[in-house]
């Protein structure tokens, strides 16, 4: 057994060369920055450095001591930036941005059995899909997402897509009880998410999914179905779990039980399951979502334009249960900015529970990140700035008008600031957007592309 005296004095020989003389080479640096790192002490280095290798974190520091012990080969000047870690989108459904603004003003059954599911049925292909895909990515970089769990169809386009823009993602395929564009019947999705584990084990980047609709679109003997494959495939499973009261209806209508009972009884869960939105739950679902370790998925913005609920977040969290926010589709948001997504939660906890303190800008700002990471089961790789993480962060600008004075950087992040204001974003070491031009995707491309999609969706719903 080593011991603890004895690791600290074999490590002070192995470093003690290199800091007393020769600083170690990384591959880049990031300097001079205000660092708010998300860690467990939520330390804010103001001025702060990152030194990063390859695609890990190696130091979290000052200045002076980053400089000490590390040279890079690429150094980025953060002065009077915001450095944090790249917000993680726990819930959306990236190629619905090509339905952005059809069918406002709806509640979520009519907007979704009157207008995404027929439009849906008469667009999408695997290369509508890329295409909505590499639009929602190129607005995700440019506001600051480094990770997004999806669900939606043709996923191994999606995790594809992500890949080649450098983006992390979890990708799930979708498993409901009607014919869809890339699946038949429930065998055929089960088999098109065996391809899709297959595809994607072990990769660096995307995790592969299993993604039921919901408890009121998939039988209980097809949930079942579900949870046996992400057991067998050791994936995560999401789902759209108690978002409206009509779900609740129509719940005990079919299955003579709430949601929530619903899938206990059927022993649903996964080791890591992301329930999305999580609104109508009492006390003691809440418990029993935090002993099945289930994460949820917070969608203040979509749950609020379709008029669905309010998820308890301040009682969730006091109950322990891991809390990330996500924007929803961009159809029902209507866009995929996790800075406004951070924002309204914060807003729409203080407002419901009439106490100003729920959900604090520290808070927010944490549910976004680590939270998040925490909800689909990345806590060790990605989420805060720590040495031994993974390079996924964003530099924020601080200097123009609607930023001006700067206080308080949690609070201006949370408060005031939104998805334009950032300008470099980096995922896994590397570099995506450097001073607002992206790097991994071109843009005048995707967003001619995406035009394009457009005609086939005017057509699809035209009368
Ligand atoms: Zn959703």
């Amino acid at each position: 057994m080593i011991t603890r005296v004895a690791v600290v004095a074999l490590t002070a020989l192995v470093l003690a060369p290199l800091s007393a003389q020769q600083p170690a080479t990384v591959s880049l640096i990031i300097n001079n920055g205000i660092v708010i790192t998300v860690d467990g002490n939520r330390r804010v280095l103001n001025p702060g450095a990152i030194a990063i290798n390859g695609n890990a974190i190696v130091a979290v520091d000052t200045p002076s001591a980053v400089a000490s012990r590390y040279k890079a080969t690429q150094t980025i000047d953060a002065t009077g930036q915001v450095v944090m870690p790249g917000l993680i989108n726990t819930h959306t459904h990236a190629a619905m941005v090509l339905f952005r603004g059809l069918g406002s003003d709806m509640n979520l059954m009519d907007w979704l059995n009157k207008v995404i599911f027929p439009a849906e049925a008469k667009t999408l292909t695997a290369d509508f899909v890329r295409i909505g895909t590499e639009l929602a990515l190129l607005e995700m970089i440019q506001s600051g997402t480094t990770y997004f769990s999806d669900m939606y169809y043709f996923m191994d386009t999606v995790g594809r897509a992500a890949r080649a823009a450098g983006v992390r993602a979890m990708v799930g395929q979708t498993v409901i009880d009607f014919p869809t564009p890339d699946a038949n019947t429930h065998e055929e999705a089960i088999q098109r998410t065996v391809a899709l584990a297959k595809e994607f084990a072990g990769d660096e980047l995307i995790t592969p999914s299993i993604a039921p609709h919901a408890v009121y679109t998939v039988s209980a003997a097809h949930l079942e179905s579900v949870s046996r494959t992400a057991r067998q495939l050791k994936i995560p499973i999401q789902i759209h779990l108690s978002e409206t009261n009509d779900e609740l209806r129509q719940s005990a209508e079919q299955h003579q039980a709430r949601p929530v009972a619903v899938l206990d009884r059927l022993n649903f869960w996964a080791p890591i399951t992301v329930a999305a939105h999580g609104v109508w739950v009492n006390d003691s679902e809440i418990a029993l979502l935090k002993s099945r370790n289930v994460g949820i998925a917070h969608n203040p913005e979509s749950n609020m334009k379709l008029s669905s609920g309010t998820a308890p977040v301040v009682s969730y969290r006091r109950a322990g249960v891991n809390v990330g926010i996500g924007t929803d589709g961009a159809a029902s948001n209507n866009d995929l900015d996790m800075f406004e997504a951070m924002r309204q939660a914060a807003f729409q906890a203080k407002l419901v529970t009439g106490d100003p303190t729920a959900v604090s800008a520290v808070e927010a700002i944490e549910m976004a990140t680590i939270g998040g990471a925490r909800v689909v089961g990345q806590q060790d790789r990605i989420g805060s700035l720590e040495a031994g993480k993974r390079a996924d962060l964003i530099i924020v600008d601080m200097s123009r008008p609607r930023q001006t004075p700067l206080y308080d950087p949690v609070a201006q992040v949370v408060f005031a600031t939104n998805g334009n204001d950032v300008v470099t974003t980096i995922v896994n070491g590397t570099i995506l957007m450097r001073d607002r031009k992206v790097l991994t995707m071109d843009e005048g491309t995707v967003l001619a592309a995406a035009r394009g999609a457009v005609a086939t969706v005017r057509k699809a719903i035209a009368p």
